[in-house]
């Protein structure tokens, strides 16, 4: 086909065409014209960021019959050795790794040129010789016949030993920019008349990941099959195959169905030809979308979806609260160094896809309520007593109710309530049960009839109505079960006639018979009592964000989240004293912002 040959056609022939690498060019420019040539070069990069057609163009600069010049002829007849002869020799140093290899490049090396002014060695993947083929390269270096120029390419500069890096001059080159990639692909179509959308140049450019190179296969790739017409719906085609949908997958698979089922797409879709780097920035692309459906609810934030990707974000997104999904995308976010900057790109994918999956044990962790510990009103002793009685109470109980092991619903997070007027059903049981308080975890309280309630509308697909319900708690307290949030304006849609009738029913379902509901705003901002919950303030939560404290715990306790922020107890407190109280010299802003 005729767009075959683009890439090819396109590589940069002159200093001028390189794109994003100004420094180098200067710099080398310099060096031609002012015949401060070095015998050796490290250009150190990430791949397709043209460091070998870099060493090709300064491998004619020098050798140029009207030369040395920073701008070869490209037509005499050294330019046109260049690439054709053999003193000028490309070494792809991940197959050439040996000693001997290298003991017959230094031989070749010792004889002059046989037609062009410099023997010119291009070593690519340079880190990829043994030791001692290092040992044979580093003789040569130190002494190096006068017409040989050693040039060596690395995407890991790091595993160069120092007594090398010592002798050569190393040139970084950085990776492009969306905007670098798409203008040079933009260029190609305009001079071959294809016609290409912008937002397909967009698209390919973002999925180069830097690399002109892979920009610039995408981009033939999509000529080739467009016939000339480069459209974004064809370019999501193509990166479709192993693009969105797949990611969907695997994202669905990780966090819903857990690592075995994860980890088995992930090998077929391995089989199957998928780019660990599409696929992984795929993932990402998912996991950010589900974050900010999650988050705002608008469609029109997403990034592109064709409309069946569409409705499975949808319901992916309804299946799991924000906070995870902040939590997953964030795991994902910082896997990358582990996926594509590693020798093991498929270990570091298949890490990553057991981090997402071990994400969900992870969360009841986070209910134990970093912040609400940090304001010290609840201590995890108190909490355990707590438990521990409330187990022994149940146990007490219930040792004639035969069902009560099998109702996990006995974690249901409330203070104790009155005592049950005898029931023997599930919800009785519950209650008798029933523990001791916030401090065990608005997530323990996931476990019992909140929990299967979402699971049973999950199974119904009632997306909207479990999108409300992820903004509230359930509890049991005294006989009713409550449902409670923070803004009242929520708790009116639970109203509407679409979504109360089925939680009735699907709590009636969880609960084996019908169950009297209260909602509940939650009203204990101004009243911080010990088992107070604390209200969720976004104000607080955006300032909590700020601090570095929090953002340090944040950091340092792989998937922890802030889950709750609650204001200091101290509020009427002089504002001195408090700092005082707070031993930190500072007034917490925390606290103070709620003080005001
Ligand atoms: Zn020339």
């Amino acid at each position: 086909m005729a767009y075959e040959a683009l890439a090819r056609k396109w590589r940069p022939k002159t200093f001028d065409e390189i794109v994003g690498q100004g420094h180098v060019t200067r710099a080398l420019a310099n060096a031609i014209t002012s015949g401060k040539i070095h015998h050796a070069y490290l250009f150190s990069g990430t791949r397709g960021v043209g460091k070998t057609t870099f060493a090709r163009i300064l491998a004619r600069a020098l050798n140029c019959e009207k030369g040395p010049t920073p701008t070869p002829c490209l037509t005499c007849p050294s330019c046109v050795e260049v690439g054709a002869g053999t003193d000028v020799q490309e070494i792809d140093g991940a197959s050439n790794t040996g000693i001997d290899d290298i003991r017959s490049l230094r031989e070749n090396a010792a004889y002059a040129p046989s037609r062009l002014r410099y023997k010119v060695y291009i070593i690519d993947e340079v880190h990829m010789l043994s030791k001692q083929a290092f040992n044979g390269l580093l003789k040569t270096l130190e002494e190096p016949p006068p017409h040989v120029v050693f040039i060596l390419a690395t995407t890991e500069p790091n595993r160069i030993p120092d007594t090398i890096l010592s002798r050569v001059q190393r040139f970084d080159f950085r990776m492009l920019t969306d905007a670098e990639v798409r203008g040079r692909l933009s260029e190609m179509a305009r001079a071959e008349g294809i016609s290409a959308e912008e937002d397909a140049l967009a698209l390919m450019a973002r999925y180069a990941f830097g690399s002109m190179r892979d920009g610039q296969s995408l981009f033939e790739q999509a000529a080739v099959s467009g016939g000339g017409s480069v459209t974004a719906a064809l370019v999501e085609g193509m990166l479709g195959l192993v693009g969105v949908e797949a990611a969907i997958d695997l994202v669905s698979a990780a966090v819903l169905d857990g690592a075995g089922p994860a980890l088995t797409r992930f090998a077929s879709l391995l089989s199957r030809g998928a780019d660990l780097k599409f696929l992984f920035l795929s993932l990402i692309d998912v996991l950010r979308d589900a974050a900010v459906l999650s988050f705002t609810g608008r469609e029109a934030l997403l990034f592109r979806h064709s409309p069946a990707s569409l409705d499975r974000m949808r319901d992916l997104t309804a299946r799991r609260a924000r906070e995870e999904w902040m939590l997953l995308l964030d795991i994902a976010f910082r896997s990358e160094r582990d996926v594509l900057a590693t020798e093991f790109p498929h270990l570091g994918f298949e890490l990553l896809l057991l981090r997402l999956a071990n994400a969900q044990g992870l969360l009841p962790v986070e209910a134990l309520d970093l912040s609400a510990d940090l304001s010290a009103d609840l201590s995890a002793e108190a909490a355990r007593a707590a438990k521990a009685e409330a187990a022994g109470a149940a146990k007490a109980e219930k040792v004639e109710q035969k069902t009560s092991a099998a109702a996990p619903a006995a974690t249901f997070t409330r203070k104790p309530s009155s005592p049950p007027a005898g029931k023997t059903s599930d919800l009785s049981a519950d209650l008798s049960a029933d523990l001791s308080a916030e401090a065990a975890g608005a997530a323990k309280a996931d476990a019992g009839l909140w929990d299967a309630v979402r699971r049973i509308l999950e199974g119904k697909k009632k997306t909207v109505l479990l999108g409300l319900l992820y903004q509230m708690r359930g509890e049991v307290r005294e006989g009713e079960f409550v449902i409670v949030c923070d803004h009242e304006m929520m708790l009116d849609r639970l109203k509407e006639k679409d979504k109360w009738e089925p939680l009735l029913a699907a709590l009636e379902e969880a609960a084996g018979r019908a169950v009297p509901v209260r909602l509940s705003v939650s009203t204990e901002k101004k009243s911080p009592e010990p088992d107070g919950v604390a209200p969720e303030d976004a104000g607080l939560e955006r300032k909590a964000l700020e601090e570095p404290v929090v953002l340090e715990i944040l950091r340092s306790f792989e998937g922890s989240m802030l889950v709750k922020v609650q204001p200091a107890p101290p509020v009427e407190v002089p504002r001195n004293a408090a700092a005082a109280d707070e031993d930190a010299g500072e007034p917490d802003p925390v606290a103070t912002e709620e003080g005001e």
